[in-house]
């Protein structure tokens, strides 16, 4: 008899998990094909045919999700220990694992500190405040933000260079004769800044970022070292040293299996090929059709460098899709096909063809978000006991696009949990402009005033904030209050002092206050609020991934916009007086900064409260400032306790989606501008990330798009993604009519309801409940649709 792992596996699949375990093997195949399915099953395969010790097993995913996901699989088919001793997840947690054990072995210690992404930021910032840099990029007239610094030197570790190696290329680049270096590092040494700038004369701007970039990488580097600390590029890059330099790799794993290849970078390839290089016993799945990472160094290539260093590898394509129904495959094939320069492969698919995706128009983006909130409530209720909230999910392109969506399904009452990202108004930025305006309404309202004081930073440390608060206290005023005194010469200063460091912020909240007294919006406020305490640049400066935060900037200038129409705000045409700097220019004395966990530690945690409690009791008109904070704060409020189990409809990103699967999918906003995103330089990558964003879908997928949406607060006309209107004909997508979302069910015939039934049943966890669930399923869509 078939052993569980094998039951039900087609002739391609089921030679893919016989493979022998010493010859590599490349599974190619497209979405849905079961690669995933696949590799599972084959690391059952080794351990219970081939008596393979689970702990010389090594399984990379993507993410860590997908690692818990596989080990939730492997758990119904292998004992709890055998999966417990499977080494399993990313590469990064891979390497941390590995490192922990045989760190001495690449010269470091055991009981190092993981640095993250934020950590790394700081330490950089710090650098680049440091006195002789500061001073020499301004006698350059150069401004290098933290933000291109940190991906200078990440993208450079993820080439495997070190800081020696660029100093190598910017000397060989610049004509400046390399320096022997005393140390016993290898490579030219380092010139001090003062050294450089006596050796400018030659070189061009690029040229100098290049350096300095090379020099504050050298310094970033000592700075880990000394902390005994490794960032994520260190985990990878020490990887590559441990598994490449030691012949004892093969003692410690000996079967590698790597899910999702096609987005592996450089250093990943590296990884694998180190880890399997004496064993030879490779597996990878891929789908150079779903390779959505390019924009982060992931290398197609690699496919072809595997079959290069593993001579004698083999493939093994899949070629029927278990997951979507004919028509589903039918657009999604149809879309990845315009890229003219992809290799073709076969995908038939299993289920039967379904019913058609259907393409809606609206007029607005609140009428798309509303309706998308509602059909899912009613395809619920419809099909209630057979889908549930989980089964939907909602894939968006952009994070920032999320904000009209939960405000929807909030409207609706339907729950929502957002996959790999935070709701809409608890984000940093959010939160931060949100503190801003509350200040403006509300000068006493203490949680505000503590997570914007310094922000941007101003060089206030903990010390002064602190020290705000006790006089605040002694004197019975706020903090605000006292610091505004201290600024006009009506207070002594404190110590540590902040009158030189608070001007720009005690003025801007002036400014904002002064508007909003003539009646401002808030969308003009926000608006004013970003040039006084230039946050633009300061996101720039501070985050990676800036540009997705100025998208949610923009996106509550778009909210904020809604309110004021919904107001009938005056549009506001803002002249305010100019920024009396003075001496309290922008000084920046380089006084620690703080982070949100120690506002905690400031008190300012404790005292935070809903925003109507803490508003001044007297009787106040309602301003529309103070509607639109009440209408964010209620925003936050989703009314949901965190009930584990509690289905949601889950809202996420293409890109968090990858891997994944719903019976039923709605790809929102398919338009110019977002597919292909009007900042992605490769539009054959976003072609095939709506490719891999529609082959999520199982029974049900729904394209829709708005004919105007609200951008940076304008109302802006938007067309169809062209990725999507070449595929409109007949065959493929069908233009629905808005009546599909009234209060008809969809259009599905006796069929194409068993289609959805079977896509269901079989990717069902429980087929039991699943096959009662899938009979109740026909008795009710067949008997809505015809009216019975
Ligand atoms: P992606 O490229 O999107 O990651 P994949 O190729 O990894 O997709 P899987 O997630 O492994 O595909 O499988 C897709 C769905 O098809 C899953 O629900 C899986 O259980 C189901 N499936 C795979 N193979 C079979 C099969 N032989 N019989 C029934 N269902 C299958
Ligand atoms: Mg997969």
């Amino acid at each position: 008899m078939a052993s569980a792992h094998l039951v039900g596996l087609n002739q391609a699949q089921l030679r893919a998990v016989e493979h022998p375990p010493h010859i590599p093997l490349q599974i190619l195949a497209g979405p849905g094909s079961g690669k995933t399915k696949v590799l599972t099953s084959r690391i059952v395969h080794l351990v219970t045919r081939h008596a393979v010790s689970p702990s010389s097993i090594c399984a990379v995913t993507f993410t860590n999700k997908a690692a818990m996901e596989m080990r939730t699989r492997l758990g119904k088919m292998l004992t709890k220990e055998q999966v417990r001793q499977i080494k399993m997840g990313t590469f990064h947690a891979l390497c941390a694992q590995f490192l922990r054990k045989y760190a001495t072995l690449v010269g470091i210690g055991g009981n190092f500190t993981v640095c993250d992404a934020d950590e790394s930021k700081k330490i950089i910032g710090k650098m680049l405040k440091e006195s002789d840099l500061k001073e020499f990029l301004k006698s350059c007239s150069i401004t290098l933000s933290e933000g291109t610094a940190m991906s200078r030197i990440s993208q450079s570790k993820a080439k495997g260079l070190t800081p020696h190696d660029l100093l190598d290329t910017w000397h060989s680049t610049s004509h400046t004769a390399p320096r022997k270096g005393k140390s016993k590092e290898k490579g030219p040494s380092l010139l001090t800044y003062e050294h450089l700038n006596a050796e400018l004369g030659t070189c061009n701007t690029k040229q100098i970022i290049d350096y300095v970039a090379a020099n504050l990488f050298a310094q970033y580097e000592r700075t880990l070292r000394d902390n005994n600390s490794l960032d994520f590029d260190d985990l990878l890059v020490y990887g590559v040293k441990l598994f490449g330099e030691n012949p004892k790799v093969g003692t410690w794993c000996e079967h590698v299996l790597v899910d999702e290849f096609q987005d592996t970078n450089s250093v990943q390839y590296e990884l694998m090929r180190g880890l399997a290089a004496s064993s030879r016993c490779v597996t990878i799945v891929g789908d150079p059709d779903q390779s959505i990472y390019g924009w982060r160094s992931a290398e197609v290539e690699n496919l072809a460098k595997m079959r290069r260093d593993f001579a004698t590898t083999q493939q093994i394509m899949l070629e029927d899709n278990y997951r979507s129904t004919g028509s589903i495959l039918a657009v999604s094939l149809a879309i990845v096909a315009q890229d003219k320069a992809r290799i073709k492969k076969t995908l038939n698919a299993t289920h039967p063809q379904g019913p058609k995706p259907t393409l809606h128009c609206f007029p607005s983006d609140q009428a798309e978000a509303s309706a998308v909130a509602h059909e899912v409530k009613r395809l619920v209720a419809h099909m209630g006991g057979v889908l549930s909230f989980d089964d939907v999910g909602i894939l968006l392109r952009y994070n920032s696009l999320s904000r009209v969506f939960e405000s929807a399904f909030r409207k609706e009452g339907v729950p929502t949990r957002i996959l790999g990202g935070q709701r809409f108004f608890e984000r940093v930025e959010v939160k931060d402009l949100l503190a801003y305006l509350q200040l403006v309404d509300n000068p006493a309202y203490l949680p505000a005033f503590g997570r914007v004081v310094n922000v941007p930073a101003r060089g206030l440390g903990q010390k002064s904030i602190q020290e705000l608060l006790v006089v605040a206290g002694k004197k019975g005023m706020s903090p605000l209050e006292v610091a505004e005194r201290i600024y006009e010469g009506r207070m002594p200063d404190i110590k540590p002092p902040v009158k030189r460091k608070i001007g720009d912020f005690i003025l801007s909240l002036k400014v904002l206050r002064k508007l909003a007294s003539e009646g401002a919006g808030p969308a003009s406020l926000i608006r004013r609020l970003l040039e006084l305490v230039q946050y633009e640049t300061y996101l720039q400066k501070t985050q990676e991934d800036w540009e997705s935060r100025w998208e949610n900037v923009k996106e509550l200038i778009n909210f904020a916009s809604e309110m004021e129409d919904d107001l009938g705000v005056r549009s506001f045409d803002i002249e305010s007086p100019d920024l009396d700097k003075g001496e309290d220019d922008w000084v920046d004395n380089g006084e620690d900064e703080y982070d949100e966990e120690e506002l905690d530690d400031l008190g300012f945690a404790e005292v935070k409260t809903r925003p109507e409690e803490s508003a001044p009791a007297k009787t106040e008109p309602e301003t529309p400032l103070r509607a639109f904070l009440q209408a964010s704060m209620l925003s936050t409020d989703t009314g949901q306790t965190d009930e584990k189990d509690k289905p949601k409809v889950t809202i996420t990103t293409c890109h968090a989606a990858k891997g994944l699967e719903w019976p039923v999918v709605f790809i929102p906003v398919v338009e110019e501008g977002v597919f292909p995103s009007a900042r992605a330089e490769d539009k054959e990558e976003e072609r095939r990330l709506l490719y891999v964003a529609c082959t999520r879908a199982q029974g049900l997928l729904y394209l829709t798009h708005a004919s105007s949406r609200m951008m940076n607060g304008e109302k802006v006309f938007k067309k169809l993604s062209e990725f999507v209107s070449v595929i409109t004909g007949p065959s493929e997508v069908r233009r629905a009519s808005l009546a599909l979302f009234s209060e008809s069910p969809p259009e599905m015939t006796y069929g194409q309801c068993r289609t959805l039934a079977s896509v269901l049943h079989r990717t069902a966890v429980d087929s039991e409940q699943r096959t009662k669930d899938v009979a109740e399923l026909c008795v009710l869509v067949v008997v809505t649709t015809y009216g019975g």
